[in-house]
């Protein structure tokens, strides 16, 4: 032993849990775990030496952990940030479990976790939430505290989980909420610090600690508009995005309930996959950010000229859509969801005769919709809804064969509201609603999120909505409901 100040180099300090627990990505048997040692979460290092350290977690039936049935001891690594991902086997399928993390003295708080029911097996319910677009500078998340309070078996979040721009000096949701670094994330530092701010809150750990997650990151989570191996339209120097985009991927992963198999390589992470929930559905996550072709040129509302209509562009990457579609195909779930980031729905926002369309959504990928949607009228999968976010509005639109509104009705898309993040344009896309009959519903005013009960008869969609997005404590009101019949395409009012 050195002497006094020799043996506290690479002493632990007190409080290393300041981040929460969180669990993801459940399967019949097992789940992933995660927590960050993070005493001083807004520093570079999170205030940790660097050194590994072993942190020991434990699986129970209860929350009083006198039924104690897994444990494990894992590394928390410096150059993971000192995150851990133990991937826990061996437990039942359909049940709800307690976890928790030790490190030295300390106790992490107490997570609530669900594993799947096995795939093929008989079920009669799954209650799943959608989130997207939790802007820490837009407001507070009492979305997600009302959705911590709600008994949900998983919660999918497909995107904007972080913002990377610097925001405004003084937030509309108070000076606490400025962004730290003040600054663009660009450094793996930035992104680590930026997703150790939003993580402090209290109400988006209690909604980890509430229920499993299932995570795909949007453009936010790296640069607004990413497109590829491009930044913002392909205006970034591709070889200095490469870096960014390896910063904010591996940041993301340290701070999600991520698998082993999405640890970033670089600039790439493996994000797309699937879930089996009994025989009651089948969840296909998709990630349409990072193998999609650049957006065509020029403004972002514009009509879809020959560039557009281009039949190489994709949305997805080749073997990603061949991936979704042989999932479509083989599926034997009831219900075949698919998570993805922008909206689906063919959305003519143009003011006059012609048609205008968002070029950073599906809309700006003609043909890779056109292929999906040709796949759905033809296969006629079971079932399919889609589940989106993105937009910062509530929207449920039948998606229809092609670009034609009055086609036949393939696939429902249902999107909540954003958590907190405002939305710009809500007065164009209200204007077109008269043009575009296949939004069911739309409001883009009121920030919230989604809650579907699944059964075997029927999907129910519940749209909750903040009273107001800058108080944590706002009421969380129901707005609007949308169900689909099991064997019938197509939205009607629940
Ligand atoms: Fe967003
Ligand atoms: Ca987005």
């Amino acid at each position: 032993m050195g002497d006094d100040t020799g043996s506290r180099v690479g002493a632990l300090p007190d409080h290393p849990f300041t981040l929460g627990v969180a669990s993801g990505d459940p399967t019949a048997d097992g789940v992933v775990l995660w927590t960050r040692l993070a005493p001083e979460p807004l520093l570079p290092d999170g205030g940790m030496p660097f050194r590994t350290f072993a942190v020991d977690w434990q699986v129970a039936t209860d929350e009083a952990f006198t039924d104690v049935v897994r444990t494990g001891t894992v590394g928390a690594h410096p150059e993971l940030a000192h995150s851990v991902h133990p991937e826990v086997t061996g437990l039942l399928p359909d049940r709800a479990y307690f976890y928790r993390f030790r490190v030295g003295p300390h106790l992490s708080t107490t997570g609530r976790t669900r594993t799947f029911p096995r795939p093929g097996t008989p079920v009669r319910s799954l209650r799943l939430a959608t989130l997207s677009c939790q802007n820490l500078v837009a407001g507070r998340f009492a979305a997600l505290r009302h959705l911590a309070g709600q008994d949900h078996d998983v919660v999918l979040h497909v995107g904007d989980y972080v913002y990377e721009a610097r925001g405004p000096a003084e937030p509309v949701a108070g000076a606490d909420r400025r962004h730290h670094p003040f600054r663009d994330a660009t450094t793996l530092e930035d992104y680590r610090m930026r997703h150790a701010q939003y993580r402090l809150d209290a109400d988006l750990q209690a909604a980890h600690a509430a229920a499993p997650f299932l995570c795909v990151p949007d453009d936010h989570d790296v640069v607004g508009r990413m497109a590829g191996p491009l930044g913002r339209n392909g205006r970034d120097d591709p070889a200095l995005f490469r870096r960014r985009l390896a910063a904010a991927y591996r940041a993301y992963y340290e701070h999600l309930p991520l698998r082993r198999t999405a640890l970033p390589r670089g600039p790439g992470m493996q994000l797309y996959r699937r879930f089996e929930y009994g025989d009651l559905a089948r969840i296909s996550l998709l990630d349409t950010r990072q193998h999609r072709s650049p957006q065509v040129d020029g403004p972002l509302f514009q009509p879809n000229g020959p560039e557009a209509l281009d039949p190489a562009r994709t949305m997805t990457g080749p073997a990603q859509e061949q991936w979704l579609l042989d999932g479509l195909a083989s599926s034997t779930g009831r219900w075949n969801l698919v998570g993805q980031q922008v909206y689906l729905a063919a959305l003519d926002l143009g003011a006059g005769e012609e048609p205008v369309f968002n070029t950073d959504k599906w809309d700006g990928y003609p043909a890779a919709r056109a292929r999906l949607t040709g796949f759905l009228a033809e296969a006629r999968p079971r079932n399919p809804v889609f589940l989106a976010g993105d937009s910062h509005a509530a929207m449920v639109s039948d998606i229809t064969h092609g670009c034609d509104p009055a086609g036949p009705v393939v696939a429902t898309e249902l999107l909540g509201s954003s958590v907190s993040s405002a939305k710009g344009n809500t007065a164009t896309f209200e204007a077109a609603l008269p043009k575009n009959p296949q939004v069911r519903y739309y409001n883009g005013r009121q920030r919230g999120y989604l809650s579907c009960t699944v059964t075997p008869e029927q999907l129910r969609g519940d749209l909750w909505f903040v009273d107001d997005v800058l108080d944590a404590g706002s009421p969380v009101r129901l707005g609007a409901s949308w169900a689909v019949q099991d064997g019938v395409l197509g939205a009607q009012p629940a």
